[in-house]
């Protein structure tokens, strides 16, 4: 260290006569003696850093300034609400599907207070958690019976621990694929027990590379993976889901399938490819399908097993069963995200098929009312431009939805986009994009509610940004 340096850190005060300066009182007054001086240790600790770094020697004030954002940051919870203007629907590093009004209803109301989760209201007497949900996803989707886990993995987990375990499990080469997180399915494998026999090649495998694959006592399970977040093309080939129940009947053998997204509707109604849906599994024979509450379903996070009477209902008595087992509110919110599928109102009330569905036209009118504002704000360096969203979630790679988004040219674009993400504490952060040198905000995944917020929110970074053309 320099002689500057041990100059500047002699200059840094002690704790105790900092706690005796009156905006230390003030501190103390409302966070307490202990959490003060703790707080008062780390600026402190932090400024030698910087001392060491190079810096000089911060003044009381200062020090004063930082332990109170620091209190105020302790005391603020760190999981927030954001604005997605990314274009990217599912998005799950922002928390997949936003819930629908109806199901963030149920899950408060339900979280509120009592409800029969386990208690049979027409016997008086202890029922089951089973029955919840299970219900309405038999009438969905055509199957015997269902059971909901937290979230896919876990759902696929059980049903390989349950089936499987010590048995053989038989998957195509070209369906060890890694959803993202780390959930690759050889570790899923590897972890319930079951061993993993590979059949067929990457890019082509047959029913008849199953059928050389089984074996009478070994195999437990054939199973099918939904590829998910890449598409196979080219020199390749995949048995369907009903040639491998057709050969699984033959063997005794049953076929899971593990579809990930799990539509309840059609795609291809909104110019999108065909993802696979739960209807259309179930009715393939699949002996159990698996499948995200969060992602296409567009509910809570959860994993949703569909199938045969008789697997669920041994899948309900394996221990794991419990560990994996969904909350009260979950519950609530996923049965509120079923009924607005029976009553054909997906479409207007879940969030994640109302950004899917929206005409491009209706954006464009939403990114030009943006822009308006803004303009009368004294933005001017915006420009509407067309761009493609994308649903996210590990369904439909490579699909895209024509949207508009808002680009704003500024000179620096990390920096306006550090500023979105980065408001100042109780504001909502906006998570932007940035292409070809302009910061872009994709209308199609803002909620039209969200849109005073977004605009309070731009003018705000544009003005702490200081840009040239933006007057206050
Ligand atoms: C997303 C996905 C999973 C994991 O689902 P989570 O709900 O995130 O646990 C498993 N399998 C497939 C095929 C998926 O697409």
């Amino acid at each position: 260290m320099d002689a500057m340096s041990v100059e500047e850190l002699r200059k840094l005060p002690a704790v105790s006569r900092l706690l005796e300066l009156p905006e230390a009182r003030e501190l103390i007054a409302q966070y307490g003696h202990a959490r003060v001086t703790e707080a008062l240790r780390t600026a402190l600790q932090a400024a030698r850093q910087a001392i060491q770094a190079g810096d000089i020697a911060p003044s009381h004030e200062a020090l004063l300034a930082d332990t109170a954002q620091r209190l105020s940051m302790a005391l603020t919870p760190s999981l927030v609400p954001v604005i997605n203007a990314s274009g990217v629907i599912i998005h799950t590093n922002l928390g997949r599907a936003p819930l629908s009004e109806r199901a963030r209803r149920a899950a408060a109301g339900i979280a509120a207070g009592y409800c029969n989760l386990e208690y049979d209201l027409t016997e008086g007497e202890r029922g089951s958690r089973y029955v919840h949900a299970a219900r309405l996803l038999k009438q969905l989707t055509g199957a015997e019976d269902a059971l909901v886990v937290n979230n896919n993995a876990a759902a696929v987990l059980l049903v390989l621990s349950a089936l499987a375990r010590d048995r053989e499990v038989l998957i195509s080469r070209g369906q060890l694929v890694e959803i993202g997180g780390g959930f690759r399915i050889p570790d899923v494998m590897r972890q319930s027990g079951a061993r993993l026999v590979e059949v067929g090649t990457t890019n082509r495998t047959y029913v008849r590379d199953y059928a050389e694959a089984l074996h009478p006592v070994n195999t437990a399970l054939i199973l099918r993976v939904h590829h998910s977040n890449f598409t196979l093309s080219g020199f390749v080939y995949e048995p369907t889901l009903k040639e491998l129940v057709a050969l699984g009947e033959e063997h005794g053998v049953p076929v899971m399938d593990d579809l990930g997204s799990g539509s309840l509707l059609d795609t291809q109604q909104f110019g999108l490819a065909h993802e696979p849906t739960l209807q259309e599994s179930i009715a393939a024979g699949a002996a159990l399908v698996t499948a995200s509450g969060d992602k296409l379903l567009g509910g809570p996070q959860a994993g949703l097993i569909l199938g045969k009477a008789e697997f669920i209902a041994r899948l309900r008595r394996h221990p794991l069963a419990r560990a994996v087992r969904v909350d009260k509110t979950t519950l609530a919110a996923l049965e509120a995200t079923l009924l607005s599928y029976l009553e054909g109102r997906a479409l207007e009330e879940l969030p994640v098929w109302r950004m899917i569905a929206a005409q491009p036209e209706a954006l464009h009118q939403r990114v030009q009312r943006w822009r308006r504002r803004l303009q009368a704000w004294g933005v001017k360096n915006t420009t509407i431009i067309s761009t493609q969203a994308t649903v996210g979630g590990g369904s439909l790679p490579g699909q895209q939805l024509p949207s508009w988004a808002l680009a704003l040219a500024v000179s620096s674009p990390d920096s306006l986009a550090y500023h979105l993400r980065q408001p100042p504490r109780g504001k909502t952060p906006v998570v932007a994009r940035i292409e070809e040198g302009h910061v872009l905000l994709d209308a199609r995944t803002v909620l039209p509610e969200q849109d005073e917020e977004l605009l309070a929110m731009l003018r705000l970074a544009l003005c702490d940004f200081a840009t040239p053309s933006v007057t206050h």
